[in-house]
């Protein structure tokens, strides 16, 4: 066991009150990020985040080719641009992915989509405006016709040495797409990161057991499990581990070798059935935050060994909201995701705020994208124990400090289904 890692910037703030801005800005400073690359074939690349910049070998197109069904045509000098009702002897036949011979002046040769434009071809015009005479031998057009009609020239798309993905950046389908585009079968990407979580309360029972008096279902096991694995996380679960000190230190010893980050819920406050703190302070160093926001006051981060330690609220919402504001920015970082922060955007809001409150508020609310600017309205209970709210809402409003504002105020929009990608 290691003491020496002081990358929480524990050291920095002690016990500290702080702002959402401030606890976020620390967090992502103190992140290590993954230098550990991988290959793995484009399939199974899908959400992964490129661990190299992309640079083509090739131009996409690699030649000219026609953009419609139709004629190549060699327009002569005299047949640029001049009214309609001229002929073109066909000479060739051209489906994609054959070549076909040097066109002649006056002539043109049947093309397909995606087919070369032949040598001497200067512009392609689409079948249906070219008529069929003299038994199919020939065309006739009857409007004037320009050069460079229907090509798509060569490198349109990608040319030689262009960086068509960036290091960074996390793979869609049609970046992945793109890198097909350009011959790779392969793509380098970081390596997974591996987090290890368990949860404190002596009160949880796992779903499919009955609850006796006193007991409630584990909720945050499953609602943090499923956005670790959204995140693309390697996940080491222990479950529910007991409300003692030993237990706790146990846990976190098993972990702390094994993982880039351990996250906890519960047993973050003060309380004497709280345990994760004086754990992690034994095995490394910690700081437990009063974060000026709600819902999710409590939030502890630290560092055990070579593993960073976030320690969310117990209560399912602050949970949640915790966990989305501040973990997953911390742990795409730690991915080496460049766009690691979280998407937000201005709407209206359907409500009052009457009192200022000192703490900053996300509140739950759904998005009526009707109205210009898109508004929102509340979830009617905004308690942190209500995961009701979660299921309801679209996404988060935040609410600033020291506020109050009627109805069509501006805020910020944090949209739950960019939040859960
Ligand atoms: P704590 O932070 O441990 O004091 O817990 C705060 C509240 O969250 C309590 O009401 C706990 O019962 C509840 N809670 C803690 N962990 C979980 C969990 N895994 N699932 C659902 N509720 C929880
Ligand atoms: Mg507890």
């Amino acid at each position: 066991m290691s003491n020496q890692n002081v990358e929480c910037g524990c050291d920095e703030i002690p016990q500290s009150l702080l702002s959402t801005d401030k606890a976020l800005a620390t967090l992502t400073n103190a992140v290590k990020v993954i230098s550990v690359t991988e290959s793995l074939e484009l399939d199974g690349a899908l959400g992964r985040i490129l661990g190299v910049d992309i640079c083509s070998n090739i131009n996409v197109p690699g030649f000219d080719n026609s953009a419609m069904d139709g004629y190549a045509i060699h327009l002569k000098e005299g047949q640029i641009n001049t009214p309609g009702g001229i002929s073109f002897e066909i000479t060739g036949r051209i489906p994609a992915g054959t070549t076909g011979l040097e066109l002649q002046p006056g002539c043109a040769a049947r093309i397909f989509t995606g087919a070369p434009v032949p040598k001497g071809a200067n512009t392609v015009i689409m079948q249906e405006e070219c008529e069929l005479i003299e038994n199919n031998s020939n065309i006739e057009i009857y409007r004037p016709i320009g050069l460079g009609e229907n090509i798509r020239p060569m490198g349109n798309d990608i040319k030689t040495g262009d960086v068509v993905l960036a290091k960074g950046s996390k793979l869609k389908p049609q970046d992945i797409a793109l890198a097909a585009s350009i011959g790779m079968n392969t793509l380098e990407v970081f390596r997974k990161i591996k987090v290890g979580i368990f949860f404190t309360g002596d009160e949880l029972v796992t779903p499919g057991y009955e609850l006796k008096p006193g007991q409630i279902y584990d909720s945050n096991r499953y609602a943090l499990t499923a956005m670790l694995n959204n995140l693309g996380c390697d996940i080491t679960n222990l479950n529910h581990v007991k409300d003692t000190l030993d237990d706790t230190l146990i846990a976190l010893d098993s972990l702390q070798d094994k993982c880039d980050l351990i996250i906890t819920t519960g047993g973050v406050s003060v309380g004497e059935e709280d345990h994760v703190k004086p754990a992690v302070e034994k095995l490394g160093k910690l700081n437990l935050w009063r974060i000026k926001m709600k819902p999710g006051k409590p939030l502890a981060f630290g560092q055990i060994g070579q593993s960073a330690f976030i320690g969310l609220p117990g209560n399912p919402v602050s949970a949640m909201v915790t966990f989305l504001l501040f973990a997953r920015p911390f742990i795409k970082k730690t991915q080496g995701c460049t766009n690691y922060l979280n998407t937000h955007f201005k709407v209206a809001s359907n409500f009052d705020w009457h009192r200022p409150k000192p703490r900053r508020e996300f509140v739950r609310v759904k998005l009526d994208q009707s109205t210009l600017p898109a508004n929102v309205s509340q979830y009617p209970k905004q308690g942190s124990d209500v995961l009701s709210s979660m299921v309801w809402a679209d996404g988060f409003a935040e609410i600033p400090e020291d506020t109050v504002f009627k109805s069509g105020e501006l805020v910020n929009f944090y949209p739950l289904n960019e939040m859960m990608l």
